[in-house]
């Protein structure tokens, strides 16, 4: 890996855009190209458009009105005229733009004060007959204090010094008839003059196909090695043992569906294999992925393990707490919670059972990662919501563990087991979650019937009143949703309490709730607990109740200023109603004037209830930066290729990972070592 020939202070700047070696520069590509092949004459330069011009200087002067700036007249060989204006300007322009000069400029011809203008063009003199290049001029992306000649520059001298040698077997190019590595990355940064910018712009052009593969051929077997070195690691092997399992299921008042038996079959036969289980359970809100995980966790202390599962707020924690506690309390099987919100001493009590092993199940939020909390058998972390959590928070779960004599020798590590109630479109899974294995729950529990959906505008916030008046009044249960501020936590609170207020007075017959964030963690239990008894007819909440909340009789969902809500959290919050067999409505409050992504969003929620689709196209909408949230620190974004409009290549890629790895492993290090080089550090997550 060479180094960049460059003073200190522009290998900082260069650093900024991620260049640190020659093969990063060979990979910068060109974002745009100008043509400077030609010369336009003045009379046939149209507005607006970048081209090159040549004429000579009649005068220039420095005005100072509006503000001073360099003004300059300029002539051509059939006599039209062109003004140039300068706001910043050296000294030695003064010398080079001297009456009589022949310039070469290049920029936007646009109407100005006295005629056509070119504002801060580029410029050089020439003298009369000058040669042209041949090529078109490529445009880097840059950051400030590097130029794009300085960068031209680096990138010239990079292509000459930096191996080009060809990452891919030769057998593979032939078969996937792609070019030649140095043969692309030289047309793409100083391409022959036969092609059109316009040509080399478009991203399908074979050179663009062959670096798009490479990218996304480097991301599959990064993604595969890591894989397969979480393969070579030791873990508790769970046997089939089925007495406290089967115990579970015989008592459950339902049947599992096909796709619940489907995930725990897959999630068991990991289980039971001597290194660590990486799944992701992925199941829409309300398809059942609780006691999926419930099975996991007795699959573990049946085996005489611990498994313990966390979850990213409160007040899912502890619902998962009940009901974990209702299914297996009556199994004799005590389960520890641990909170940041409860009494020091409880839970140093629940620390200690986990700790000497007498508590074989925990339940908590981030409290679990927290020092101190030591479990010595640990087999099984589950982390529910995982994308809410981040990197580090779900390896420092995992590392809890001190599953030290795990099978397959070596350092041994519990199972992992992630849900996700936000599915992950398919090009998304190929790619970014390639080093997962995933299970689908891709059916509801049955007698569900769908939430149907309203957009209904603020003006209209009387009738939305009447309509929770009448649901309640039919025994059924409703939850208000308060508008999200972002900016400010204190005013989203003040507005929750305004909410709480105003419908607690016009609705004086029915019992109101209210949750929200500030709340301790006792209080938010009390107030759910009151909701899930029946004991509260309207719940309103801010946010906190986005995940995972659980009362089959709550029938309606008002949601206040929908337009302010990301789909994932629309798509989460009405999940939150349709779990009973009531028919349920989702009321989507919004406000003028909408964005037009405020607007779409609302349309997608509208126009579909599978989350499936919601999130493909809120993909489309974000793009994969935004949707991939915590986890895009632990694998680099593309920066070519595009997920959707290449998902072809994609799928051409990871064949051709697999089969490079298997059959040609020699070829692997020097492909990775080009495109993730200085990076790969940071991968090893
Ligand atoms: P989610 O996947 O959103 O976490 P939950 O696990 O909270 O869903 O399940 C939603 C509801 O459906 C719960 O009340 C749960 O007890 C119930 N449930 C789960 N599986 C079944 C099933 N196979 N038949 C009927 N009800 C089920
Ligand atoms: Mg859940």
């Amino acid at each position: 890996m060479s180094t960049i020939p460059a003073p200190k202070a522009q290998l900082d700047r260069l650093a900024k855009l991620g260049l640190f070696t020659l093969d990063d520069l060979v990979l910068h590509l060109p974002l745009r190209y100008e043509d400077e092949t030609r010369v336009t004459p003045l009379a046939d330069a149209r507005m607006g458009e970048a081209v090159q011009v040549e004429a000579e200087v009649v005068s220039a002067e420095v005005q100072f009105r509006p503000r001073r700036q360099l003004v300059c007249r300029m002539q051509d060989e059939a006599g039209h005229e062109l003004w140039l204006r300068f706001l910043n300007f050296y000294p030695s322009f003064t010398r080079q733009l001297a009456p009589g000069k022949r310039l070469r400029l290049f920029g936007e011809v646009r109407p100005g004060f006295f005629g056509a203008e070119m504002v801060h063009p580029r410029f050089h003199v020439v003298a009369p007959g000058a040669s042209l290049p041949e090529a078109l001029t490529p445009v880097y992306p840059t950051t400030a204090g590097i130029s794009q000649a300085g960068l031209r520059k680096l990138v010239e001298t990079a292509l000459r010094e930096a191996d080009l040698t060809d990452t891919l077997p030769p057998a593979l190019l032939k078969r996937l008839s792609l070019p030649g590595f140095s043969e692309c990355v030289k047309l793409l940064h100083h391409p022959s003059p036969e092609y059109s910018a316009a040509a080399l712009e478009d991203r399908g052009l074979p050179a663009w196909q062959r670096l798009k593969f490479d990218e996304l051929l480097a991301q599959q077997m990064q993604l595969r090695l890591a894989y397969a070195a979480r393969r070579a690691k030791g873990a508790p092997s769970l046997l089939p043992l089925a007495t406290l399992t089967e115990r579970l299921l015989a008592a459950l008042p339902f049947q599992l569906t096909g796709a619940q038996q489907r995930a725990w079959g897959e999630i068991a036969s990991d289980l039971a294999a001597s290194h660590p289980m990486q799944r992701l359970l992925q199941g829409d809100v309300g398809s059942g992925k609780t006691i999926v995980a419930a099975l996991a966790m007795l699959r573990a202390v049946e085996n005489g393990w611990q498994a313990v599962l966390m979850a990213p707020t409160e007040i899912l924690a502890e619902q998962h707490y009940r009901k974990l506690a209702s299914w297996l309390d009556p199994l004799g099987l005590p389960v520890a919670w641990v909170s940041g919100s409860q009494k020091k001493s409880e839970r140093k009590k629940a620390l200690a059972a986990i700790a000497s092993g007498e508590a074989s199940l925990a339940v908590g939020t981030h409290a679990l990662i927290e020092d101190g909390v030591e479990f010595p058998r640990l087999a099984l972390a589950i982390v529910d919501e995982q994308h809410r959590f981040g990197v580090r928070q779900r390896l420092a779960l995992r590392n809890k563990g001190g599953a030290e004599e795990g099978g397959g020798g070596g350092e041994a590590r519990p199972h992992q087991l992630m849900m996700s109630a936000t599915p992950i479109p398919r090009t998304l899974a190929m790619s970014y979650y390639a080093d997962l294995d995933v299970s689908v729950l891709d059916e509801l529990p049955p007698g569900r019937t769908p939430v149907l959906t309203k957009l209904v505008s603020d003006g209209r916030r009387d009738e939305v009143v009447a309509r929770i008046r009448a649901a309640c009044a039919e025994g059924r249960q409703a939850y208000w949703v308060c508008p999200l501020i972002e900016e400010s936590e204190a005013l989203q609170l003040q507005t929750a309490l305004e909410t709480f207020e105003r419908l607690t007075t016009e609705l004086t017959e029915l019992r109101v709730g209210l949750v929200h964030g500030r709340l301790s963690g006792a209080e938010k239990a009390e107030v759910m607990a009151a909701f899930s008894a029946g004991q509260v007819d309207l719940l309103v909440a801010t946010t906190v109740i986005e995940v995972g909340v659980d009362v089959p009789n709550a029938s309606l969902m008002v949601i206040e200023h929908a337009e302010r809500f990301g789909l994932s959290q629309l798509h989460q919050l009405r999940g939150r109603v349709g779990r009973g067999t009531a028919r349920s409505v989702c009321l989507l409050l919004y406000a003028h004037p909408l964005s037009q992504t405020a607007r779409e969003r609302l349309k997608i929620m509208f126009e579909t209830n599978d989350g499936f689709e919601v999130a493909r196209r809120d993909l489309e909408l974000r793009g994969p930066g935004e949707f991939l949230g915590a986890r895009q620190s632990g694998v680099p974004l593309l920066r070519f290729a595009d997920l959707e409009a290449d998902a072809e290549l994609l799928d051409l890629a990871r064949k051709s990972a697999e089969w490079l790895l298997k059959d040609h492993p020699e070829w692997v290090e020097p492909h990775l070592a080009r495109w993730l080089g200085s990076r790969r550090e940071l991968l090893k997550v």
